[in-house]
């Protein structure tokens, strides 16, 4: 298998575990004391091929050719550079990673069996706005001063190095284990979640062809935790919406009202310019929903699709949910809706970590926030590039 085959089916294997959605996250491997090998900008991982994968320079960070290497191809040479004996790097927004992120802890020690692959300490690495160079310069600083193999990035995701790709890999997933355990112990309102890494078959389903998209998403959420009934999730037909719920259990047609049908009802009819809507009642959107406070953005890819605040809709829902992308209902749970059942996705799993990343902040009272006018720069641009991307992947 050449560098280049070995990188996309490690793409195949970082999306099926849970460890990275979309086009965030990137990983690249060294090819010589010069040049690396690293995924290229906004193509989606499910699709990429090894000719895909981009030469770039860890000297400079220049590269070649048609393909557009990852926007943190910085932060990739300047890990390269300051650790000479690392062989590969993946950058993830994974879950409970990102979440204890959000807290700026400085290190978090590890003990037991995960010592062996995460090494003493998992540091993290201080914030600077993604893509940017003051975050290389921020990731390098820690990464050269230390031997650690997982490095937190504040309030943004984490880097992982290893000797190889699986190596590297299997410290991502060994990182989002160890997130989640300290996660689980420090918010013990909640108890412990499922991390994002467990990966469940999805739902045997009598679908029609018609919704095979639908029932897709509703399997991926639920194997995420973050779609705990098949009633919660809806997207606008014709006639009206129809739930995943609706698509796989009724082949009969008959379709008895289910708990939140009324006010998916309510609002379809008040946003004409959503498509599909998803109502999340997991462990930590429960807690965040009981709580009813707003919900900084503690992480980048929260500031780029949620905004500037998870707002709280008290009941009439009706003014809080007419212009944001997500909001908190008390007593029903975080509502995300987009004008795309693959944006409403991205959405949901953003909030899903927002959440956990709101209850681990809170339990360990951390003051940490992204500056707000970077928050706001991050969702600006984010609406201008990504949103269009996303409009054109339309499904159902
Ligand atoms: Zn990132």
């Amino acid at each position: 298998m050449t560098e280049r085959e070995h990188l996309a089916q490690a793409c195949r294997q970082l999306l099926d575990r849970g460890l990275v959605v979309r086009t965030w996250g990137n990983i690249s491997v060294r090819l010589d004391e010069e040049r690396m090998l690293i995924s290229p900008s906004g193509l989606p991982y499910e699709a990429l091929r090894p000719q895909d994968f981009v030469e770039v320079r860890i000297t400079d960070g220049s590269w070649s050719g048609d393909r557009k290497p990852s926007s943190e191809r910085n932060l990739h040479a300047a890990v390269y550079r300051s650790r000479p004996e690392v062989a590969s790097v993946v950058h993830t927004h994974q879950t409970f990673a990102s979440a204890l992120a959000a807290t700026r802890i400085p290190e978090f020690p590890v003990d037991g069996a995960a010592r062996g692959i995460l090494g003493d300490v998992v540091p993290c690495a201080a914030y600077a706005m993604p893509t940017t160079k003051a975050l290389a310069r921020s990731v390098a600083a820690v990464a050269g001063a230390t031997s650690a193999r997982a490095i937190l990035l504040a309030n943004h995701g984490a880097v992982c190095v290893g000797d190889g790709i699986d190596d590297a890999i299997a410290v991502a997933e060994a990182l989002e284990t160890f997130a989640a355990e300290q996660t689980a112990a420090s918010v013990d309102t909640v108890g412990a979640a499922p991390p994002t890494t467990a990966t469940q078959p999805p739902e045997s389903t009598t679908t029609t062809e018609r919704h095979t998209g639908l029932t897709a998403a509703a399997a991926r959420l639920a194997a995420r935790g973050i779609l705990c009934d098949s009633h919660h999730l809806a997207v606008r037909t014709a006639g009206g919406f129809i739930t995943a719920g609706d698509a796989t259990d009724k082949p009969d047609g008959s379709l008895p009202v289910a708990e939140l049908d009324p006010f998916f009802a309510e609002l379809f009819a008040q946003r004409s310019d959503i498509h599909a809507a998803l109502v999340s009642r997991s462990p930590y959107a429960s807690l965040a929903a009981r709580r009813g406070r707003p919900i900084p953005p503690y992480l980048d890819d929260a500031a780029q699709l949620v905004g500037l605040r998870l707002h709280v809709a008290p009941p009439p829902l009706r003014p809080a949910i007419a212009k944001h992308p997500a909001v908190l209902v008390p007593a029903v749970g975080i509502v995300s809706v987009a004008s795309s059942l693959y944006e409403l996705e991205a959405v949901a799993i953003v909030c899903e970590k927002l959440a956990v990343a709101a209850a681990v902040v809170d339990a360990v009272r951390s003051r940490a926030r992204i500056p707000w006018y970077e928050a706001l720069l991050m969702r600006l641009v984010y609406a201008r590039s990504y949103g269009k991307l996303a409009a054109e992947a339309d499904d159902e």
